[in-house]
């Protein structure tokens, strides 16, 4: 099967697999996992940041951003369809008592400072006290532009706010920029990094940051029941992505690129070809519908989510091969 329900499908490799099972453990909890501590410090070095701490998913790395950032009563101004305000939950205001104040993504995925300066609340005790600024990077496939970070940079210390990153794909903006990862982490107090989506690792997140919100975010990882023990057996999934996966990303993005093209004149589709910036392509469903365009696929051993707004992903899964297939596949039934 070719999957293009998203990069979170790929399977560990055989060298990614003889990494864990030869990985040194010990227990995490107590601090004593050597593979766990070398993920850790590796993300710290390569994002620039005094310090990290792994986690089992995307999720839980934003939830303990925002722990760790704000109190009960304070607020997360969020874009309306980002992950951390849209996909996960309710986390932060069911479990940290932080009041979400979502607005809309500009359509290329950045959020609009003035419209963020209007949600700011004043000092008055009948409003929620915002706190801290998410920004999600790649967006929806999406690169936010360097000087748009450093403009929100700024933007935050003006009004006395944290910055947060979403992360999840962040590398796979820095590979197709071709900047150093450090230059899209700088301006925010934290960030987090998915390992297991285009990276390739069957498991775990980051967060990184300074030493102090680290640290507070190991206290609620504990009580959020994510202190693993002998986790350096998925930690050294990790490193073996981190050492193998990064700079191939591009290749996923070459693949998003071709398949978009070539697609591009199908009415129905309605690409719009500049929002293919990485791995990601976006598709109007068919008029016959999402979900027979998706069984007609499946027949041909390619699976998508039907949606109205359908998302094809590529990943280190995907082969170049395969994007030709799936060409093929969607044209014929056309
Ligand atoms: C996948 C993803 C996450 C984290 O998801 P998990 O499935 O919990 O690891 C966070 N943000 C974005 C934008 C994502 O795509």
């Amino acid at each position: 099967m070719i999957d293009l329900r998203s990069d979170t499908v790929t399977k560990p490799c055989d060298g990614m697999r003889q990494a864990m099972a030869s990985a040194e453990v010990g227990d995490d909890v107590f601090n004593e996992d050597q593979t766990v501590n070398l993920l850790q410090d590796m993300i710290a070095d390569m994002l620039g940041k005094e310090a990290s701490i792994f986690v089992p998913s995307g999720t839980q790395a934003n939830l303990l951003a925002l722990l760790s950032h704000c109190e009960r009563g304070e607020e997360c101004i969020v874009g309306q369809q980002a992950h951390t305000y849209k996909y996960e939950a309710g986390g932060a205001a069911v479990l940290g008592g932080i009041q979400p104040q979502p607005i809309d993504f500009e359509p290329d995925g950045h959020l609009d400072l003035e419209k963020v300066k209007e949600c700011i609340k004043p000092d008055d005790p009948h409003f929620a006290k915002t706190k801290i600024l998410c920004l999600e990077n790649t967006v929806a496939g999406k690169i936010l532009p360097l000087k748009y970070l450093s403009e929100a940079r700024e933007f935050c210390n003006r009004h006395k706010l944290r910055l947060h990153l979403d992360g999840a794909r962040a590398f796979n903006a820095s590979v197709e920029l071709g900047v150093d990862i450090k230059d899209i982490a700088a301006p925010f107090d934290t960030i987090t990094i998915c390992l297991s989506k285009g990276l390739g690792a069957p498991i775990g997140s980051l967060l990184a940051g300074d030493h102090e919100t680290i640290s507070r975010a190991r206290r609620w990882r504990k009580m959020l029941g994510g202190g693993m023990r002998q986790a350096g057996i998925i930690a050294a999934a990790g490193i073996f992505a981190l050492n193998n996966n990064i700079s191939r990303l591009k290749e996923d993005h070459e693949n998003a690129r071709l398949l978009a093209e070539s697609l591009a004149h199908i009415e129905e589709l309605a690409i719009n070809l500049d929002e293919v910036q990485t791995n990601m392509v976006f598709i109007n469903a068919p008029r016959k519908g999402a979900n027979d365009f998706a069984e007609y696929l499946r027949d041909k051993n390619i699976l998508i989510s039907p949606n109205k707004r359908m998302r094809l992903t590529t990943h280190l899964d995907v082969s170049k091969n395969n994007i030709s297939e799936i060409i093929q596949a969607v044209k014929s039934y056309f």
